[in-house]
């Protein structure tokens, strides 16, 4: 398959120009030239599958001639080594868990494969992987690449800046990952990431990637933990809590080539761009505002330009397909305690827009089975689940251990002669 640009001036480039290129020439993303749907009996297979079989059967299928199923499936098999439980919550709704990663949030997913897709194409060439973050991205691309052969992560965050788990699960891990503690703001480990992109005397010695979540490396691992969703059958409607919109583009894939969805909701906080955009035609990205859901603060969302595209800009079809729905904090926080009183289920932040979009979108249609995806531990968030259920969340095991375990990271003024010797050493 090939891959194409949403702006359509470039030409089309095969995947592993895609999965290393980040944006296309023109500016644009790449998205599939054409999506060809699952056989039938495929389809009917993965009702019963397993998720490492799942992985390599929907993985196969995008990317055909590109990768042999066999190594597919190992490489799906070492990526995808936590569960992704499906839960019934009432009897017309279920939640598909995506937040039981090193992590604890669904990013987990799309990081983790893309290291090894990265890893697998490079043929043992040494590739540094360089990424600013304020916190969650960076987190969840150390604890991807950690320990994958000839990779090596300098992750740069603003000291004091990130939350004490963020800087656990990136200065706890050594080995390939280098933790990287600016004495600055997140913008400025931003401009030093990207003069070092573009600085071609620094990219002749060392191969530089990209890690962020525009790349495709990142989106199409996505696809396969919809088809978890399979084993229910069908029509469903399947709420997905927005901000960038990679995991609801990923859903629409995973529509497009044959999962029974009848409807998805766009579900977002009072970042309501693409909601206000279904409602009333009209696109007005702006600046973000900070809400309780703060990973779905996103006022520009990077990734609907992808959704527009797979749509040929057609708004009356996508409106066939999916709905928008947004909600304030005081609505979330007070929807976490009621699902908890009266269920016995506990939502972060983001899993109760999601379910909340979910309930509107089942208003509307009587027949259908519901899903909503959960995105993140509830204990990632516990300043505001805690006041909204009156009880503490126990840590899980996972953030415990990172907590517990000693931490290095290299200080670095905002500087960019200091930061390409950091990235030139082998070791730092
Ligand atoms: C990143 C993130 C989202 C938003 O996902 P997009 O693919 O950017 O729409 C939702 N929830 C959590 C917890 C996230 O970390």
């Amino acid at each position: 398959m090939r891959w194409v640009s949403t702006k359509r001036s470039s030409p089309s480039v095969p995947f592993i120009d895609a999965l290393f290129a980040g944006t296309a020439p023109d500016g644009g993303l790449y998205f599939p030239e054409r999506l060809e749907p699952l056989p039938p009996a495929t389809l009917a297979a993965l009702r019963t599958a397993d998720l490492a079989t799942i992985g390599t059967v929907v993985g196969s299928h995008l990317l055909a001639g590109d990768i042999p199923e066999a190594e597919m499936g190992r490489l799906v098999r070492d990526a995808l080594d936590f569960p992704i439980p499906l839960v019934q919550v009432t009897d017309r709704v279920w939640v598909l868990e995506l937040f039981h990663g090193p992590t604890l949030a669904f990013k987990d997913v799309g990081a983790r494969v893309q290291a090894r897709l990265l890893h697998h194409f490079t043929d043992g060439t040494p590739l540094t992987i360089l990424v600013a973050t304020s916190g969650d991205t960076g987190s969840a691309v150390a604890q991807a690449f950690h320990g994958v052969p000839d990779s090596r992560v300098v992750v740069l965050y603003p000291e004091g800046q990130v939350t004490d788990v963020q800087e656990a699960q990136m200065a706890s891990l050594g080995g390939n990952i280098t933790a990287v503690a600016v004495r600055g703001t997140f913008d400025d480990c931003q401009r030093l990431v990207k003069q070092a992109f573009a600085d071609n005397e620094l990219r002749k010695k060392v191969w530089l990637t990209p890690a962020n979540s525009i790349n495709l490396g990142r989106l199409l691992p996505q696809v396969i933990y919809y088809f978890i969703l399979a084993r229910l059958g069908g029509p469903l409607v399947v709420s997905v809590p927005s901000g960038n919109f990679g995991n609801l583009t990923a859903g629409l894939i995973a529509r497009r080539i044959g999962l029974p969805v009848s409807r998805f909701i766009a579900a977002t906080n009072v970042n309501d761009v693409v909601p206000e955009y279904l409602r009333s035609g009209i696109y007005t990205p702006r600046a973000s505002v900070r809400t309780v859901a703060n990973a779905m603060d996103v006022g520009s969302p990077s990734n609907f330009e992808r959704i527009r595209a797979l749509y040929d800009d057609d708004l009356d079809r996508l409106r066939a397909d999916l709905a928008g729905a947004a909600f304030d904090d005081a609505t979330v926080v007070a929807e976490i305690g009621r699902v908890y009183r009266e269920r016995g289920y506990l939502l972060d932040p983001h899993g109760a827009i999601a379910w909340l979009g979910l309930q509107q979108g089942l208003a509307a249609d009587a027949r259908a089975t519901g899903v909503f995806l959960a995105t993140a531990h509830p204990a990632k968030f516990r300043e505001v689940v805690e006041p909204a259920i009156g009880e503490a969340v126990p840590l899980p095991a996972t953030l415990a251990d990172a907590l517990a375990r000693p931490r290095h990271s290299v200080r670095l003024q905002v500087d960019y002669p200091s930061l390409v010797e950091l990235v030139l050493k082998p070791e730092a």
